[in-house]
Formats: structure tokens, C-alpha cells, sequence
């Protein structure tokens, strides 16, 4: 199978692919397969599946007692990358993150991934630990998305974590990394943004997929200033159908984005969840539209809770 990477960088009509969350811990994973059964009509390029770092939960024990409980929410990542190729055939791009992850965990993955022949993978800081206010990882784990690459690219030269050397993967692992049109909310300001940007892809990143965003000309003029900031990879625009009146407020809060103004009145006048997945499928569908013409090499669809809206979007775009 070629690499995203080579299919991002080779001549084609803009693809689709889309993102997906492992289900909560004990959850079923033959829903969440249910849920992007429609989407394979479409032939996704390729499906991203999150990672996602511990979380602290209290568990009633009894007698008004709770206990702390660590544990990732959502684990399961490798094993459905490698159900989802098995499944629908599709190229899996599992992320890997640094949160909570020490170089030697990462470097089990990476074992795991090469031993299933999965060497497409996306590469993260990750998200921060609930109501932190800052990033922390591991001891032993990086702190910046540019370090995992470097020892992405190690592992690759036969380099593990431990300085020891071993027969480089005969499949080398290619990846992607995250960018900002409207800037990563820790980031002084884009210019510098895009410094740290520029850092992982000459530290090997071949492709960068961008957060969510619904204004067009926020991720044009993003595009404009990475190629004047000398980043020439392929940039694969990230968007999301809104699907539910709390989102007006949730997405700004959690992913730094703002709504263009004319999607906010618009969403001003919705009166219920309904309503605002209608508007979501229309504004999705414009958007999509308007960078498939722009010739993107692929459209990255944030995909929870919303795959029968990607599905709307992809019968009318593709
Ligand atoms: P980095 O590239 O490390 O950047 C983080 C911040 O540090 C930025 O402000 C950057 O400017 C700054 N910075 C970078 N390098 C340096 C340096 N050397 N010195 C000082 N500052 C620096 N999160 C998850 O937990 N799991 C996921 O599966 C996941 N998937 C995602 C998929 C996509 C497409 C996107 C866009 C985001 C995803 N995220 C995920 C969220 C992401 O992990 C967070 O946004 C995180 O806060 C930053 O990750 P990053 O890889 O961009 O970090």
C-alpha cells in the first residue's frame, strides 16, 4: 500500500478522509465501525483514529468514599487501525501523542505498528491533562510534537530510545503533523506558530492536517503563510458539521477557533439540535466545495458524533 504521504503528494482529485475516536473504555467498537459504515461508500483515502492521554476519574466505593482511578478513557488506538484495514481495507493512520508517554512506551508502539505493517501514523504533542494549565508529560516523554519526530525518524534509522541500535524497519514509518490556520492557543502568535511548524516537517513530517475550522479564509491565507515561511508540504484542511447548540459555545472554548460572522447568526437562529446539523450539512457542504475546487489534496472530516452529516456532505461534494 503507498504511503499517505506519496498519496497526498501525488496527482489526484481531492480525496476524503476522516477522523475517528476509539469508543470509551468498555465501550463497543462494533458501533463505532456501525457509525462510519456509510462513509467507506465514498472511499476514504485514508482514517485517522485518535489517541488519548490518562484521565483521572473518582469511582464511588461506597459509604460517600471515591476512589481516584487513572486511566486512558479511550484506549484501543493500534487495535482498531489495524480492524479498520482488516474490515474495510482502508489505510488506518493511528496518532501517536506524547502525553503521558514515556520514549520507551512510544517506542512499543512503534514496534506494534511495524509488526502489523501499519506506517502511516500522525504525530502530536497531544492535548493537555483535564483542567491543567499547562502540557505535562513522562518523565522520560517529549514535550513538543518536534522531538517525537526525531525519534520517529530514529526508530527508522534503527535508533531505539535507549541509544542502542537495532535492523532498521524494513518499512520505514512516514508522518503527519497538526497546524493552526488560526493559530495553537499556547502559540505567542502565528508567525511563531509557524516557526515550530516549520521545525517538524525538517524534522521529517511529510504532510501537515490542520485543526477544525469553518472560515475558508482563515486555512487559504494559513496555506499562503506556510508556503512564504518555506513549508512545502501538503496541507489537508481539517473540518467539522456542526451537530448540536452547545458547540456554539464548546468549540471556541476548546479548540480556539471562531465561528465566521455570518455562521454565527446564522446559528443564533437555531432552535434545536435539528436545526443546527441542517445548517451544519449546508455549511460543510459549502465549505468542502469551495477547497475541493481549491484543489486540497484531501479533506481531513472530524467525523464524531457526525458521520451520517460527512456522509450528506461527501453524496453532494465528491
Ligand atoms: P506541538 O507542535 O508540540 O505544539 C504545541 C505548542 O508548542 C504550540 O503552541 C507550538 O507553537 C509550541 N512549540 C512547538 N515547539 C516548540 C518549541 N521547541 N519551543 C517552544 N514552543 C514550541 N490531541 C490528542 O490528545 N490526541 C489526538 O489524537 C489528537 N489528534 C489531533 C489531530 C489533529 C489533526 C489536530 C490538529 C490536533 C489533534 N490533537 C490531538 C490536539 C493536539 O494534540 C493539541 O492541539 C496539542 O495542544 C498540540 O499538539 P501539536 O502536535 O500541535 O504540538
Amino acid at each position: 500500500m503507498e504511503s499517505v504521504a506519496s498519496f497526498l503528494k501525488s496527482e489526484h482529485p481531492t480525496a476524503l478522509s476522516f477522523e475517528i475516536l476509539p469508543p470509551v473504555r468498555g465501550g463497543s467498537i462494533e458501533r463505532t465501525l456501525d457509525s462510519i459504515r456509510p462513509l467507506m461508500e465514498f472511499a476514504p483515502a485514508y482514517v485517522n483514529i485518535t489517541t488519548h492521554r490518562n484521565e483521572v476519574t473518582y469511582n464511588h466505593v461506597g459509604g460517600g468514599s471515591y476512589r481516584a482511578c487513572t486511566a486512558q478513557k479511550r484506549p484501543g488506538t493500534v487495535a482498531i487501525a489495524a480492524l479498520l484495514r482488516e474490515r474495510f481495507g482502508v489505510r488506518p493512520v493511528p496518532h501517536i501523542i506524547c502525553g503521558d508517554y514515556s520514549r520507551r512506551e512510544i517506542e512499543d508502539q512503534l514496534i506494534d505498528l511495524s509488526y502489523l505493517g501499519i506506517t502511516d501514523v500522525l504525530a502530536l504533542r497531544g492535548d493537555r491533562e483535564r483542567n491543567a494549565a499547562t502540557f505535562t508529560t513522562s518523565p522520560d516523554g517529549h514535550t513538543h510534537a518536534a522531538s517525537l519526530a526525531t525519534q520517529i525518524c530514529d526508530f527508522n534509522n534503527g535508533r531505539m530510545s535507549d541509544g542502542s541500535t537495532m535492523t532498521p524497519p524494513a518499512q520505514p514509518f512516514t508522518f503527519g503533523v497538526a497546524g493552526y490556520p488560526e493559530k495553537h492557543e499556547e502559540a505567542m502568535n502565528l508567525h511563531v506558530d509557524l516557526q515550530h511548524l516549520k521545525a517538524k516537517v525538517e524534522g521529517g513530517a511529510s504532510y501537515i492536517v490542520t485543526q477544525m475550522f469553518f472560515d475558508n479564509a482563515r486555512f487559504f491565507d494559513f496555506v499562503k503563510r506556510c508556503r512564504e515561511a518555506g513549508i512545502n508540504v501538503p496541507i489537508v484542511p481539517g473540518i467539522k458539521p456542526l451537530t448540536s447548540l452547545r458547540q456554539m459555545s464548546l468549540l471556541p472554548r476548546i479548540f480556539h477557533i471562531d465561528f465566521p460572522t455570518e455562521l454565527s447568526e446564522l446559528l443564533l437562529r437555531c432552535k434545536s439540535d435539528e436545526e443546527v446539523r441542517q445548517l451544519g450539512i449546508e455549511w460543510g457542504a459549502r465549505q468542502a466545495t469551495e477547497l475541493k475546487a481549491a484543489n486540497v489534496p484531501s479533506i481531513h472530516f472530524y467525523a464524531m458524533h457526525a458521520a451520517q452529516s460527512v456522509a450528506e456532505i461527501a453524496r453532494r461534494v465528491y
